[in-house]
């Protein structure tokens, strides 16, 4: 059998925001530009998201980046790198107005500016009173922000392989990285994709945990990726956990909703944010809402029948706003709960949201490896952006409506340092064999037949046991046993076997591979958790209940190769302006 062959100037493993937003760069620049994808480009993760972008426009109420910087500091818990965090909320406007032009329609004020919501963890003054800095298209913004980029990239002439996965990257013995090897869904038959770069772009991890918002797509595809080619994963064990997911469901419940009026209650009817959060209430950074929603339920007094969930009111907010600002909400609500926010509360618990972790990268979208006393070495032609990647903007604590942010700033900003590299890098470097090989290998093994175990019980094994050993509250107890349950789970997944050869065939490869990913995520997560032994941002230890500045101000670095943790300094120096040092976390 002939191995297609594909070459392009620069490969995009993913196309949600972050993938879509480069690749426009990218194409607008006339290079030859290759977009891959496993799901239609519009039904990627990014077009799940409700809430909105955040940019300091002023538009609602007063506001600067220089404040943005601050809030998002202070939201990380002091993790995020502060050059990198500069540079976003600097940028945001711009990619905010960027995308008015691309033809986002965003809700407007009745002057005609772009309408602007209160989130969570955003204040004036460094601060003070609540700020309003969330563009918003209703409560429908990723849909909005996906569909427009993709028609531009249509327009720009990008070239799309939809329903392809993407199994590994190819790389060669000096630590190029030449493209990927993937496979059609459909047809089954694989393909070589050859560029001078390889920006990964793949999303979050959030299905390794078994309650989450996120994409059945979710699955850590390219994290896994990058830790099979040797590259670590920074960060790992911030997972955040969104306080309003549907209880039981996980489906989420947008923060734009508190924004907008909406409160928590227990089953006295206290909102009780008001004890855990004096000044910011319901809106204070997510790790101490959902905190404080499982304090609440843990000590009694949660509501419902079992009293396993708080709820969110949002009757005061009367038919006319909920329906305008909030449809999409109200539609989620009715459909999974056949509950009518304008007439009862929603309940609620905190559900697994955002992976803040992923493949370290710099500004400029460069993915780097850590070489002990030297400054980090850029993977010559490999990028990352987006939520697989870690700049690291958000730290142990991400603030709602900075992930879309983020995607648009950093799939930008890696497009353009692509550009340069392409003006150095003209030609295509030779294919290396042996790399391709090992990835053929990997679609191979799943053709296998016989006895083993079956792929999908095993994913949701694999989910419940993060569940239960890598929650909100985390001790070393719980995790070491965390670890020795995966470390078996590794080895049952090593002998799996597919056991539906039928029509479906080609989608049980997927989902196969999927889970050798899901693991190696989880691995990178659990082992990472256990490492940190500190409470900061969302890793919240009962044994370590405190942050500890002097030893953890660091990041985490996992490798696959014996699960072996590393750790690098915190980028604590903006490039232009003071740095924010580390304080106790009030809001
Ligand atoms: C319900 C929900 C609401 C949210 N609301 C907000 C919000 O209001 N504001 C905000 O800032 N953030 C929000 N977020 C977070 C934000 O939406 C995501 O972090 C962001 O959209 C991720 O974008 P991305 O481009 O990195 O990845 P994604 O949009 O997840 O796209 C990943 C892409 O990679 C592709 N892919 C993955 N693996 C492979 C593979 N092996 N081969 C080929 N292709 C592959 C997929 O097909 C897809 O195209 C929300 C998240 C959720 C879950």
């Amino acid at each position: 059998m002939t191995l297609t062959t594909r070459k392009f100037d620069a490969l995009i493993v993913g196309a949600g925001g972050a993938g879509l937003r480069a690749a426009l760069q990218l194409s607008n620049a006339e290079a030859r530009v290759a977009v891959v994808s496993k799901v239609f480009p519009t039904r990627s993760h990014t077009v799940a998201a409700q809430g909105g972008v955040n940019a300091a426009l002023a538009n609602v109420l007063p506001d600067s980046w220089h404040w943005h910087m601050f809030d998002t500091v202070k939201g990380s818990d002091y993790l995020g790198d502060q050059d990198a965090i500069e540079y976003m909320c600097r940028a945001a406007p711009k990619v905010v107005y960027e995308l008015e032009h691309f033809g986002v329609p965003f809700s407007r004020l009745e002057e005609g500016n772009i309408y602007q919501r209160a989130f969570g963890g955003q204040s004036q003054h460094f601060g003070k009173e609540q700020a309003a800095r969330t563009c918003a298209a209703a409560d429908r913004t990723g849909h909005a922000i996906l569909h427009s980029l993709y028609q531009q990239n249509l327009r720009a002439q990008t070239h799309f392989f939809d329903e392809y996965f993407a199994i590994d990257l190819i790389k060669d013995e000096t630590g190029h990285v030449l493209g990927v090897v993937a496979f059609d869904i459909l047809s089954g038959e694989p393909i070589v994709i050859e560029a001078k770069t390889t920006l990964i772009a793949t999303g979050g991890a959030g299905q390794i945990f078994r309650t989450n918002t996120n994409a059945l797509s979710n699955t850590g595809d390219g994290m896994a990726m990058a830790l099979r080619a040797g590259v670590p994963l920074e960060d790992m064990e911030f997972v955040q956990f969104h306080p309003t997911g549907i209880a039981g469901r996980g489906m989420l419940i947008t923060e734009g909703a508190r924004g907008e009026g909406g409160f928590l209650i227990n089953d006295q009817g206290e909102r009780f944010m008001e004890r855990y959060a004096p000044n910011a209430k319901d809106l204070a950074s997510r790790d101490v809402v959902s905190r404080a929603i499982a304090i609440e339920v843990r000590e009694g007094r949660g509501c419902g029948r079992n009293k396993d969930h708080t709820l969110l009111d949002l009757r005061h907010l009367g038919a006319d706003t909920i329906m305008k600002k909030l449809p999409g909400i109200r539609e989620v609500s009715m459909t999974f709960l056949g509950v009518d926010p304008i007439e009862a509360p929603i309940p609620v618990f905190p559900t697994c949201h955002y992976s803040m972790g992923g493949i370290p990268t710099n500004r400029d979208g460069q993915v780097v490896v850590p070489v002990k006393d030297t400054p980090e070495d850029p993977v010559p032609g490999l990028y990352a952006a987006g939520e697989a990647a870690c700049v690291s903007v958000h730290g142990a604590n991400r603030l709602g409506g900075n992930s879309l942010l983020d995607i648009l700033v950093f799939g930008r900003a890696a497009a353009n340092h692509i550009l340069d590299f392409l003006k150095d890098n003209r030609q295509h470097r030779p294919l290396h064999q042996e790399s391709v090989d090992q990835a053929l290998a990997r679609l191979a093994r799943w053709d296998r037949k016989g006895e083993g175990e079956a792929v999908e019980p095993l994913r949701r094994e694999l989910r419940k046991v993060m569940e239960d050993h890598c929650g909100v509250f985390r001790t070393a107890e719980v995790m070491q046993e965390g670890v020795t349950r995966l470390h078996e789970l590794r080895e049952r997944i090593d002998n799996a076997v597919i056991r539906d050869h039928s029509r479906t065939f080609n989608t049980a490869r997927v989902e196969a591979m999927e889970l050798e990913n899901l693991m190696d995520c989880a691995m990178a997560t659990i082992v990472s958790a256990l490492g940190r032994e500190e409470s900061r941002g969302a890793h919240s230890r009962m044994d370590f209940t405190d942050r500890d500045d002097e030893r953890w101000l660091r990041h985490s670095l996992y490798s696959l190769q014996d699960d072996a943790m590393d750790y690098k300094p915190v980028r604590t120096q903006p490039v232009t302006v003071e740095s924010f040092p580390p304080k106790e976390r009030v809001y």
